[in-house]
Order: C-alpha cells, then sequence, then structure tokens
C-alpha cells in the first residue's frame, strides 16, 4: 500500500521521512509547481533504475535532475556558460530546465547514456524543503506511467503508479499545471526542446536567437531528441482536436466537448465544458481536467484546438501528443 501523507510546511516531519527513504534507495513522489514528481536518489543508478521500473519508462529517456539552487547544479555540470548562469539567476527556483554538459559525477542511467544532464531548480516549498532535507540531487520524472498524463494531484500519482512508490508527499493541486521549458544550452546555440510555461520571446530578450526544436511541438515529433515520443500526456479517453466552434453531430456514446472562449450548441446528452481564452489558465487546468472526464468515464473526448500563436505554444504541444494514435 503507498502511503499517502500531507505536508503543511517545510519544517513538517514527513519530510525527514521522505528524505530517509530517498536516502535509502526508495522513491518519494512529490508536489512542484509544474506537475508531480516521482522522486529518487540521482547520483544512486540503483535508485534511479527504480523509477524507470515503477514508470515502466524506456531507458532511451533521460531524467531531469533536481536541485536547491544555482550552486547544487555546479558539480553536475563540466561546464556553466554564462546564458546558464543569467538564466539561473532570472528564473530559478521557476519552471525552467536547462540541458548542460553533464559532469562525471552524473550517473549514465540519469544521461540515458548520452553526454548531457538536465536539470531543474523547483520553486515549490515541498520540492525544495526536500532536496535540502536530501542533500543530495533528485532525479524526478512526472509520477506516472510512461506515456499517461502527468499528474496535478497527490490523487493522481497514487492511481498511477499505486504500490512502486514508498511515500506520496501530498502537497495539493499544482500550479503550472504543464512540465517545465526545457532549453538546450550544450549546443552552439540555445534550442528549446520542450515548450512550457516559460516563453520562446523571454528567453531570446535575455539571451537573443533561441532555435525551436522542430520536434518539439506536438505530432510528426520524431524521436531525435530523447524521450520526445509523439504520444505522451494521453488521456485513457480518445482526444480528438476539432476546429473552434466545430460542435459535435448527436451521438449515443458519452462524449465530452471541450471549447476555448464560447461553446457552441451542442447535442442533448454531450458533456460541454468550457475554458477560457486564456493560455496560462488553460495550462493550469488542461491535466486535471483531462484526469476529471476520465474518471467521470468519457471514452472520447472532443476539444477545439487552441489558438496558434506562441502563448499557447506549451498547450498546443501538449494537446497533439495526447491526441497522437498510439504507436504499434
Ligand atoms: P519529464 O518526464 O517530464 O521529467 O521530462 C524529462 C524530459 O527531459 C525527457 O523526456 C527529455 O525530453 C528531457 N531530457 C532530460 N534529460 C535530458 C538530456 N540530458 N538531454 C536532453 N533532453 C533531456
Ligand atoms: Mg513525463
Amino acid at each position: 500500500m503507498t502511503r499517502l501523507r500531507k505536508v503543511t510546511g517545510p519544517n513538517d516531519p514527513a519530510l525527514r521521512e521522505a528524505a530517509e527513504i530517498l536516502r535509502g534507495g526508495g522513491l518519494v513522489a512529490f508536489p512542484t509547481e509544474t506537475v508531480y514528481g516521482l522522486g529518487a536518489d540521482g547520483l544512486n543508478p540503483e535508485a534511479v533504475a527504480r523509477i524507470y521500473a515503477a514508470k515502466g519508462r524506456p531507458a532511451t529517456n533521460p531524467v531531469i535532475l533536481h536541485v536547491a539552487d544555482a550552486e547544487g547544479a555546479q558539480p553536475l555540470v563540466s561546464r556553466w556558460p554564462e546564458a546558464a548562469r543569467i538564466l539561473a539567476e532570472r528564473y530559478w527556483p521557476g519552471p525552467l530546465t536547462l540541458v548542460l554538459p553533464a559532469s562525471p559525477l552524473v550517473p549514465s542511467i540519469v544521461r540515458a547514456g548520452g553526454p548531457s544532464v538536465a536539470l531543474r531548480c523547483p520553486a515549490h516549498p515541498v520540492a525544495q524543503a526536500l532536496i535540502r532535507a536530501m542533500g543530495r540531487p533528485l532525479a524526478a520524472p512526472s509520477a506516472n506511467r510512461s506515456q499517461q498524463l502527468s499528474p496535478t494531484l497527490a490523487e493522481h500519482v497514487a492511481s498511477s503508479l499505486g504500490g512502486a512508490v514508498d511515500l506520496i508527499l501530498d502537497g495539493g493541486p499544482t500550479q503550472a499545471g504543464l512540465e517545465s521549458t526545457i532549453l538546450d544550452l550544450s549546443g552552439n546555440r540555445p534550442r528549446i526542446l520542450r515548450p512550457g510555461p516559460v516563453p520562446p520571446a523571454e528567453l531570446e530578450a535575455l539571451l537573443g536567437p533561441v532555435d525551436i526544436w522542430e520536434g518539439a511541438i506536438g505530432a510528426g515529433a520524431r524521436q531525435e531528441a530523447p524521450g520526445m515520443a509523439e504520444r505522451h500526456y494521453a488521456p485513457r479517453a480518445r482526444l480528438e482536436l476539432v476546429a473552434p466552434g466545430a460542435g459535435l453531430p448527436p451521438t449515443p456514446d458519452p462524449v465530452a466537448y471541450v471549447g476555448i472562449g464560447a461553446l457552441p450548441v451542442l447535442p442533448p446528452g454531450v458533456r460541454g465544458v468550457l475554458l477560457p481564452l486564456d493560455a496560462e489558465a488553460v495550462a493550469a487546468r488542461l491535466y486535471a481536467l483531462l484526469h476529471e472526464l476520465d474518471d467521470a468515464g468519457f471514452a472520447r473526448i472532443v476539444m477545439e484546438r487552441p489558438p496558434g500563436d506562441e502563448a499557447w505554444l506549451a498547450v498546443r504541444d501538449r494537446l497533439q501528443r495526447a491526441s497522437a494514435k498510439e504507436m504499434a
């Protein structure tokens, strides 16, 4: 049985217990400002192997190491370029992950055998307190089975990973709702590998030109960058994307229709859900909504495509992946 413990603040005794479990090579799920993470001692290869086993995660998909501050990142990299210094100062703690050349301290399994390591400094007070109590970097991908929806509530972790986790720290609903922006600083030019809460325009204002990896946005993504499977972040229900205002013909099946900014007239029996025309608000709500519709038993979710501008990049990416067909 997985234990779930509410954490009320940075001095909660549950954090000491969690740090003990992590030091012993166990798994602890914890809230961050993006989604819940499945944490293990990031410098212990056997502990990290347990993350892969619990998630059913392919060994080709590297994991992000979480540190308490920029100082904690230094022993993990062989180079800390000026761009990293600027970004860490501006965004850490926060939802920006930096990919940098790894130091020999980083186990191969964390890097999926590659030369670089992804580093993030989470802002959530529980995540911060846990990393500090543990005193080592935490490997922590999202706390869900591979390819499924990311968890924004402790209960989502419990139902996706069940007994595979030693302890779940319950810090209530997460804030940003979508995974961190991932920026690769290991090459010649900064490159976004995954769009997220930090928008490209802000990064460009600080760094100059930033590339967006062509596979970074949704369907059609090839597996060039590690872990960027085309189908990902998916609910159990079949998710279809339609043009704004498209509506639905009458159907006997239990269907939910999600509109953005407005809802068309829907046939009787269809559950209509209205989301605001506000990218940040939709990002914060999206996974929780898909979890709710899954739990309510809808086998089909029809959702309007979000607008095409940059503010919606991360939401568009997740929806395209969530609606991609399962691969054979
Ligand atoms: P998550 O499962 O949300 O923790 O996301 C982890 C993702 O970060 C992976 O799927 C990769 O796309 C990316 N990532 C992690 N480590 C690296 C790395 N060393 N190089 C490039 N991308 C990485
Ligand atoms: Mg994930």
